[in-house]
């Protein structure tokens, strides 16, 4: 809790610390309500000769301290509600901390607390001073041992990270278990497990030749669903051999899953804890999408045992370093196992309505950023995936050959060591001999370059000229940008439908179908020659930088490269942005009143989507979906919920109405009747046909109704029953109703699957969600204290962008409440679920009224924490 003016950390205050500590020895003996820490370290002076010992600690109740085995008297140390220290210390020591902590009150799930009865830590960023003092910070590393010891019948089960070295019973039915982590790592990589739990087993061969056992632990009756994650994991065990050359070290590698988790998982050195929700999995219980998230979260956190865990951050605003690039592998996996063009729309989508729209407002900073009050504030879209869209322009820009080096080189040159992103960039530079200067700017300047693209075709000469602008729009702390190093890929399409080669003038021999050019400049000129007919132009292939590529084109042009370009990427995006110019002009119409009606060049447009549509199933529903309503409002100044929501269905309609007999025909020849497997094929097949259902029961009629509970009625498996719900969930008819009171009951006992009933309810369009969602706050199933409830139903309804914007206020009125409440119980949940206002300027007088009364609202709440005090005062500024 904040007490007074928090303070701002800056990356150039960054100093080494003045002591190291390389062996930790911990005892926990374990109480809900007391649990008595140990901590037996090795200190070393390693910088200024009078410097005393100030280590970091919160909420801890100190009950001794030693040196060297002697009591220290409490006149020789001093603590206050965030450190510890202890003046005039030899250079060399070994450092006793007794402290006890109260795991079961601990509802901010950093440090020690309990999840269901079972002991769990977080540790990232800063939990774990809550259970020793400690150097608390990335750049000490240490080797650690740690014994746990507690009750044998309420936890028999006591992990660690590292290998197991003892364990055995104790007197009074208590027992213990000693863990010992031969490598050594930075304390936010620390994590304790004990509880009851079930488990599965399996086996890894690594490349070498080594036997890794794997276990994943889960509560007992789950572990048929905890399958899909160890397949998984194997998967990505043998992908990171192939194609990074890293091989896993210990002998052991666990995963545990936990029902309380403020994040979706955490890589702690051979003992993952993962949040529930992106672990278990059955045909029954989840979704297409929930099988993808596992694979991709389970292949991300195991990726991390080299990108995070061998070689770690140096400070926190080195956090891209490890997040950005195991983004980037786990997507590399991804689109590996699944398609990787559907992969990259998917990302890409994500990126456009997180990140941009970050990075557009007032909480825009810079990959690294540069200061902070909270780094828990830190885990952002920007660090994450505008980095991880960072990595692959290096990729792009050096080559695959060249990536490789350059990654071999960071491994070899930097196992075992906390480093900068600077170092990263500067292996790239080494291995591959290129000069990244201007590069390195990704990593410091904010906001979304917009890329603008003019071609000009000379039929005479045979030329096509493309001029290429850049500018970086300023951001809050950064008036002034430089242009950036931006690699633009692109081809160009021939009226007749074939791709033209790229040859620039100035080359002897005839260019390749698909190039790379890098725009360093503000603006430059590349001609092509021997070009045969005026292009169409395909730009940002692939989305081969993370700024707006802007190239004006007829509708037509659009309408041409939809059904054309090469690319199957520019397909999607020549589609979207089509959809987009559409949905906004009928936007304008809705906004006077009156009914819009879709251009007819979009909707004949999809035609040819429908008709290829068995090429790839899962690209064709891609091609299917307009752009979202929220994705929309970042394109209209002032947003309007309302014109957009009516716009949008609107479209969807025209285009039911239209194409309705092969919609009808797919829908009904991509019902299998197979029985449910989850690989990429088939849940292409499904997710075609319920994107087919959206538009075959588009019409607000009762006929439509009774098609979408058809649906679920007929649905084996949780994927084709949402799709179902989710249908019914937009209609006001009776079968909504007995349909969602069927589901409920069917799950009551399943939390992971509630959340599902309880988000689409909150996403509903219909009048009255604000109050449903009210409602449903007051469900037993409902729980303040667990991440997963709170986002499932008031996360999903601050994304409900109709509802959510209400005009009468009520939507903002019910986020802004439950943050006030959420934010003693949680401030780390609070403060990333607080986003939701942070467009507060795009909308118009009286929703930027309402918006702001929340924000200041939030900022006089007696006791406010750092977190959301930090976001709320940004969002203001
Ligand atoms: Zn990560």
């Amino acid at each position: 809790m904040r007490t007074e003016e928090p303070r701002t950390i800056r990356l150039k205050d960054y100093r080494a610390p003045d002591f190291r500590i390389s062996k930790i020895d911990l005892d926990f003996v374990l109480d809900p309500e007391a649990t008595r820490v140990a901590a037996t370290m090795k200190v070393r002076r390693t910088g200024n000769k009078s410097a005393s010992l100030t280590l970091s600690g919160e909420q801890l109740k100190l009950l001794a301290l030693r040196i060297d085995g002697k009591d220290l008297p409490e006149n020789s140390y001093r603590t206050d509600a965030e450190t510890l220290i202890v003046d005039s210390v030899p250079d060399e020591f070994v450092l006793d901390i007794f402290t006890e902590i109260a795991p079961a009150s601990n509802t901010s799930l950093e440090g020690l607390y309990l999840s269901k009865g079972i002991f769990c830590t977080q540790c990232e960023a800063e939990g774990f001073r809550r259970m020793t003092y400690y150097l608390d910070r990335p750049d000490n590393l240490a080797v650690f041992t740690t014994r746990i010891e507690a009750g044998k019948t309420k936890y028999p089960v006591l992990l660690s990270n590292g290998n197991l070295v003892r364990s055995g019973e104790l007197p009074e039915g208590r027992h213990f278990a000693l863990w010992s982590d031969p490598f050594p790592k930075p304390c936010y990589l620390f994590a304790l497990v004990a509880g009851d739990l079930g488990y599965i087993e399996d086996e890894f061969a690594t490349m070498s030749g080594r036997k890794v056992a794997l276990r994943i632990y889960v509560e007992h009756g789950n572990e048929p669903k905890a399958l899909y994650a160890m397949d998984s994991l194997k998967r990505a065990m043998r992908w990171d051999e192939e194609k990074y050359g890293r091989e896993y070290d210990l002998d052991i590698f666990m995963i545990v899953a936990v029902s309380a988790f403020n994040f979706g998982a955490m890589e702690n050195k051979g003992l993952n804890i993962f949040n529930d929700k992106v672990l278990l999995a059955s045909p029954e219980t989840a979704t297409d999408e929930d099988y993808a998230r596992i694979e991709g979260v389970v292949a991300h956190e195991y990726f991390h045992n080299w990108t995070g865990d061998r070689i770690t951050c140096r400070d926190w605003f080195q956090l891209s370093l490890k997040e950005g690039l195991t983004v980037f592998r786990d997507a590399s996996f991804s689109a590996d196992m699944r398609s990787a063009g559907v992969k990259r729309i998917e990302d890409v989508k994500f990126l456009r309505m997180r990140q941009f729209q970050e990075d557009a407002g007032p909480l825009a900073h810079p990959v690294q950023p540069q200061s902070y009050i909270t780094i828990d504030n830190f885990y952002t879209a920007t660090v994450y995936e505008k980095g991880a869209e960072v990595i692959g322009m290096l990729k792009t820009l050096v080559g695959n050959d060249g990536y490789r080096k350059a990654t071999d080189l960071y491994f070899a040159r930097h196992d075992g060591q906390a480093v900068t992103i600077e170092e990263w960039v500067k292996c790239f530079e080494d291995a591959c001999g290129r000069d990244l200067g201007q590069f390195r700017l990704w990593y410091r300047q904010a906001g979304t370059p917009t890329v603008e693209a003019i071609g000009a075709y000379d039929a005479g000469t045979r030329k096509y000229a493309l001029t290429l602008k850049q500018t970086v729009p300023p951001t809050p702390d950064q008036q002034e940008k430089r242009p950036m190093q931006i690699p633009v890929r692109l081809g160009l399409v021939g009226r007749s439908g074939g791709a033209l080669p790229l040859t620039l003038e100035g080359e002897n021999a005839i260019g390749p179908e698909e190039r790379v050019l890098e725009l360093t400049g503000a603006e430059q000129r590349f001609v092509f020659v021997d070009v045969e007919e005026e292009p169409l132009l395909s730009i940002g292939r692939r989305f081969s930088a993370p700024v707006h590529f802007n190239a004006p084109m007829a509708a037509a042009d659009r309408a041409a490269l939809m059904s054309r370009d090469g690319d199957p990427f520019n397909r999607w995006e020549a589609g979207q942005a089509l959809a987009t110019d559409v949905l906004l002009e009928m936007a304008d119409t809705a906004k006077s009143g009156i009914a819009p009606r879709p251009d007819p060049i979009y909707v004949d447009a999809i035609a040819d989507v429908l008709a290829h549509a068995a090429e790839d199933h899962a690209f064709a529903a891609e091609m299917l979906v307009p752009p979202s309503e929220g994705e929309l409002a970042l394109k209209m100044s002032p947003a309007d919920p309302v014109a957009i929501h009516d716009a949008r269905t609107a479209l969807i309609r025209g285009i039911a109405e239209k194409h309705r007999e092969p919609f009808e025909v797919l829908y009904r020849n991509l019902d299998s009747g197979d029985p449910f497997t989850p690989d990429a094929a088939s849940a292409g097949r499904r997710r075609l046909r319920n994107v087919c259902l959206r538009y075959v029961s588009a019409e607000d009629t009762d006929a439509s109704a009774r098609i979408a509970e058809a649906h679920y009625r007929s649905a084996t498996n949780m994927t084709d029953m949402i799709a179902g719900l989710a249908a019914l969930s937009r209609m006001d008819w009776p079968e909504r109703e007995t349909a969602f009171t069927d589901f409920h009951d069917r799950f009551a006992g399943d939390p992971l699957v509630l959340d599902k009933w309880m988000g689409l309810q909150a996403g509903s369009p219909l009048p009255g969600t604000v109050a449903q969602v009210r409602a449903l706050m007051k469900h037993p199933a409902f729980d303040m204290k667990n991440p997963n409830r709170v986002r499932a139903l008031v996360g999903a309804f601050s994304a409900n962008h109709l509802r959510f914007h209400e005009a009468d206020g009520t939507g903002y009125a019910l986020v802004g409440e439950t943050l006030r409440d959420l934010d003693p119980i949680n401030p780390q949940v609070a403060a990333r679920m607080a986003a939701a206002l942070e467009n507060w300027r795009r909308y118009d007088d009286a929703r930027q009224a309402q918006m702001r009364a929340e924000l200041e609202w939030i900022l006089k709440r007696p006791g406010l924490s750092t977190n959301l005090f930090e976001v709320a005062t940004k969002m203001l500024g």
